[in-house]
């Protein structure tokens, strides 16, 4: 005679329910079990759907100190055309780029402009061209100042 795992009465050798409190004998054929093993699955989706990208997003005034902006291109007309290119000294892709251009004449400030590049992307070590449009640029405005305000990592 074998011994129920759960009430400890004299069951059958070999038995895989006890007939007296209906428990089965082996883990693996408990109707618990088979609903655990589904559970599994669920937590593995939510780690990588809501967990891993938390973990991923990583705020740009980190990582602030690790880009470099230089002015590539003027184009000189009524409507003002500012290309920048930055250079990304980060290990990780950035998308979706937020800047703010300051226009002063001499140090005297004379208008900001924010915009942004929603299909915008930079590589690890990449470097990647940002072009502000200033529509009707103030009169006198001798500096341009370009100033990244934000950006993203990506999801993954
Ligand atoms: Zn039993």
């Amino acid at each position: 005679m074998a011994i129920c795992r759960a009430c400890k009465q004299e069951i059958p050798d070999g038995a895989t329910k006890c007939h007296l409190c209906q428990s089965h004998q082996k883990w693996y054929q408990s109707p618990l079990f088979l609903s655990q093993i589904f559970t599994l699955p669920m937590f593995i989706v939510l780690y990588f759907v809501i967990l891993r990208p938390m973990y991923n997003k990583r705020d740009f005034e980190d990582y602030r100190d690790q880009f470099s902006v230089e002015r590539v291109a003027t184009t000189d007309s009524s409507d003002q055309h500012l290309t920048y290119r930055i250079t990304n000294n980060t290990d990780y892709k950035w998308v979706d780029i937020s800047f703010e251009i300051t226009m002063k004449k001499g140090d005297e400030l004379l208008s900001v402009e924010n915009d942004q590049e929603y299909s915008w992307v930079i590589r690890p070590h990449g470097q990647s061209l940002v072009t502000a449009y200033i529509n009707h640029p103030p009169d006198g405005a001798d500096t341009f100042d370009f100033r990244i305000t934000d950006m993203k990592t990506e999801r993954y």
